[in-house]
């Protein structure tokens, strides 16, 4: 099981949390259920150069497709 990290909307308290599928914590600090997950603390706070391969954005530079012979 993964543990996640969540921020609460309401107090904006940041916790971690080991959370099965459906379920969502409460924020510990006001017992708000308002919470959202975060992606990572490492994805979300270093400055990830680029995003390359989250995908479907990328174009080509010469020919401005999204999907050619030369970019893939
Ligand atoms: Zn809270």
């Amino acid at each position: 099981m993964p543990i996640y990290e969540f921020s609460c909307t309401q107090c904006g308290a940041v916790f971690e949390e080991l959370v099965r599928d459906g379920t969502k914590p409460v924020c510990p600090d006001c017992s708000s259920g308002d919470v959202r997950r975060l992606l990572s603390r490492f994805a979300v706070h270093s400055s990830s150069p680029g995003l390359g391969g989250t995908g479907g954005s990328k174009s080509c530079s010469t020919c401005s497709s999204s999907s050619c012979a030369t970019c893939h």
